[in-house]
């Protein structure tokens, strides 16, 4: 039977844009479509963004730590608005290069919101498209727990559009967007408050990690609370927000803002009309190849709810090209080892098995463990302390975990990615000579064991 096209994508985010750049470039029909942004999560409200915010709230660093270096700056002045509006225009910047990368590649791109109406076929504005395969790469959305006033809250999606930096912001969540957003919000002159409902945040991270991070956001002056969590919100009079806790406590604030997690974005997506199912989380059940239980249709990305990072995203996406389209090529991805950083201030940076992840596979295991006041530092008065960590295997001397918290922990982190997929042992993290004088280098020089 003929079809429409080979491929047709749902969702022009991180997956959806590779997978349907690369069929195109190995000679396949292919279609996406997209109905809110070119780029998806990542470009509009996410990676990117966020990290422009991050970039911002640094400067507060970098101001402070000027008269260490003998600048004198007058009074700084912040301009959340000047922030934003630049920010905006960025990503307008980068949605064009999305579309010119899809339309070059030969993609046709649809505008406007897509649903099967069958195994292959799909329906966007009213037109039907059929398709010998439909890949799903819709992504993820922010989820609230139902809570009385949930209403009066905000997500990652509406902060970043914020006519005004709030003066007091109450965070709940203990995950990567809780910590980032409290340190761009508190950064940038919000009085913050981070409101976790377990002992420490950053579940999964190694508990190193999670003890330095909270000791070094303290000393910032952000306001932790832990085995706390919100009952409900009410709006007051005077437009303020009021949160009561669990424990009873009244919390007064201008701006409520959730990072509890995102759920699958399925809404409206016809899977009643093929057979296509979901696991017991909710998410797409797929197989190794990302296929579904519907043989026409794969899912990739954010929404089979496996690693939800955009670099695995996009080895998804091109794995799902090869495979159909080029399978000489096709290598399937390698969830091992995936670097990832935690863009909080400071930073972290992780691969590999956390020390308790190391223990509970039957690792007997050495730490290598450092804590220093990192050379920039030292003509200032901060006391932030950087935080560096190898997890060894003590009968094979291989390295299993790396885990950074300080400055460039993301960029330094990446490099090691690769030392760990190379499979590199202790020894040989030993033998590498050191880059001097850079934080970096103390990777290659933890000599002695802690533990
Ligand atoms: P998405 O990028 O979400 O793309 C899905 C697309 O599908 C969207 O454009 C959506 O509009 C579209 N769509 C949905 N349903 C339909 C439909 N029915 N019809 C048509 N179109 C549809 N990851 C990192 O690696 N590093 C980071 O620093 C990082 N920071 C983040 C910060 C925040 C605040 C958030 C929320 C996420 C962050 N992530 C980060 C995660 C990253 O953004 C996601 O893992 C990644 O975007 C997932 O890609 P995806 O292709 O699965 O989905
Ligand atoms: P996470 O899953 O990372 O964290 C969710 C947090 O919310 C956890 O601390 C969780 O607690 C808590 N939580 C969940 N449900 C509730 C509830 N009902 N009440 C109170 N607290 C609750 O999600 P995020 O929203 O932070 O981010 C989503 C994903 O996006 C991340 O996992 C990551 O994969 C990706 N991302 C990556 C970034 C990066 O690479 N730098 C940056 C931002 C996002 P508990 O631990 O107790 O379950």
């Amino acid at each position: 039977m003929a079809y429409d096209f080979d491929l047709f994508v749902i969702g022009a985010g991180s997956g959806g844009v590779r997978a349907a750049r690369f069929a195109a470039g190995f000679g396949a029909k292919v279609a996406v479509a997209e109905s809110r942004y070119l780029g998806g999560t990542c470009v509009n409200v996410g990676c990117v963004p966020k990290k422009l915010l991050v970039y911002g709230a640094h400067v507060a660093d970098e101001l402070e730590q000027a008269a260490g270096f003998g600048w004198t700056l007058e009074e700084g002045h912040f301009d959340w608005g000047t922030l934003i509006a630049n920010k905006n225009r960025e990503i307008e910047r980068l949605n064009g290069i999305y579309r010119n990368l899809l339309v070059n590649s030969g993609v046709n791109l649809l505008q406007g919101h897509a649903r099967m109406t069958g195994a292959h076929e799909v329906e966007v504005e009213g037109q039907r498209y059929s398709a010998e395969h439909i890949l799903i790469a819709t992504g993820g959305w922010p989820q609230v727990p139902d809570i009385p006033g949930k209403e009066l809250a905000i997500t990652s999606n509406e902060a970043f559009y914020l006519k005004d930096l709030p003066r007091r912001v109450l965070v709940v969540g203990g995950g990567y967007i809780a910590v980032e957003f409290a340190g761009i919000f508190q950064g940038l002159g919000a009085d913050t408050t981070l409101l976790y409902r377990g002992d420490l945040f950053l579940r999964g991270f190694d508990g190193s990690v999670r003890t330095h991070l909270k000791e070094e956001l303290e000393k910032r002056g952000l306001n932790l609370q832990f085995n706390a969590d919100i009952q409900r919100i009410d709006k007051l009079e005077d437009g303020s927000l009021k949160a009561t806790l669990k424990d009873g406590r009244e919390l007064l604030t201008d701006c409520v803002f959730y990072a509890t997690g995102r759920r699958p974005m399925l809404d409206n997506l016809g899977l009643e009309n093929t057979g296509v199912e979901l696991d017991p989380r909710g998410y797409i059940r797929v197989d190794e190849q990302y296929q579904t239980t519907e043989p026409s249709v794969l899912a990739i990305g954010d929404v089979i709810g496996r690693v939800q990072l955009t670099p695995v995203a996009l080895a998804e996406g091109m794995a799902v090209a090869r495979r159909l389209f080029k399978p000489e090529q096709y290598r399937p991805v390698d969830y091992q080892n995936i670097p990832t950083a935690v863009f909080s201030q400071p930073p972290i940076g992780t691969v590999g098995l956390t020390e308790e992840q190391a223990l509970a596979a039957g690792h007997k295991v050495q730490i290598f463990e450092s804590r220093f006041r990192a050379m920039k530092l030292t003509l200032t008065d901060i006391q932030e302390k950087t935080l560096m960590k190898l997890v060894v295997d003590a009968e094979t001397d291989k390295v299993l975990g790396c885990h950074m918290v300080g400055p460039d922990a993301g960029e330094i982190i990446q490099g090691l990615g690769i030392a760990l997929k190379a499979g590199a042992t202790k020894q040989q993290f030993d033998e590498t000579i050191g880059v001097h004088p850079t934080a970096a280098e103390e990777f290659v020089t933890l000599r002695t064991a802690t533990r």
